[in-house]
């Protein structure tokens, strides 16, 4: 069975290294060949989700973020994984517009963001385990490629 490309990265939930993961995905996902409108929306989940991990899933002490990539035929597969503080209750902090963090100027969308990118999205949550999003982007430009194979 051919090998699946992946990558992994640990880094310190601190917020300077936010640029640096979005970019570390954009660079691994760039040989799927996606629209600039795709890489786009790639940098803007990437960022969405590890601020999440660093602001909220760590509120008082700097842990680790955890970031796996995964390359699969036409999609690509994130994990952006904490072991922070956890979610008690999934289905109101997904909601749009909520915020446990008005104080820091959030506007409570990020959840409603990523989800609006992505072909696949799903959240798992302990409290005081920690948070894990994954998610499947499919590359437009991949489907049409198929599609001329056949
Ligand atoms: P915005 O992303 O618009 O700046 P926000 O981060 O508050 O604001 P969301 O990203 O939608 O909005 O997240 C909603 C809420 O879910 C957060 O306010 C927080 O309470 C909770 N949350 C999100 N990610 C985590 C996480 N990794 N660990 C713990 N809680 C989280
Ligand atoms: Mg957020």
């Amino acid at each position: 069975m051919k090998r699946p490309n992946e990558m992994s990265i640990t880094f310190t939930a601190l917020s300077e290294n936010e640029a640096f993961a979005r970019v570390a995905v954009a660079a691994f996902v760039s040989q799927l060949n996606p629209t600039m409108e795709e890489l786009t929306e790639i940098k803007t989940v990437v960022s969405e989700a590890v601020t999440n991990a660093i602001i909220h899933g760590y509120p008082d002490l700097i842990g680790d973020v955890f970031l796996h990539c995964k390359i699969l035929g036409d999609r690509m597969e994130l994990v952006v994984e904490d072991h922070g503080v956890g979610i008690d209750d999934l289905e109101t902090v997904r909601q749009p517009l909520f915020t446990s963090r008005p104080e820091l100027e959030r506007s409570g969308m990020g959840f409603t963001i990523m989800e609006s990118f992505v072909d696949e999205f799903e959240v798992t949550s302990e409290v005081g385990m920690g948070t894990r999003l994954r998610l499947v982007k499919r590359m437009a430009a991949q489907q049409v490629a198929a599609g001329n194979e056949v």
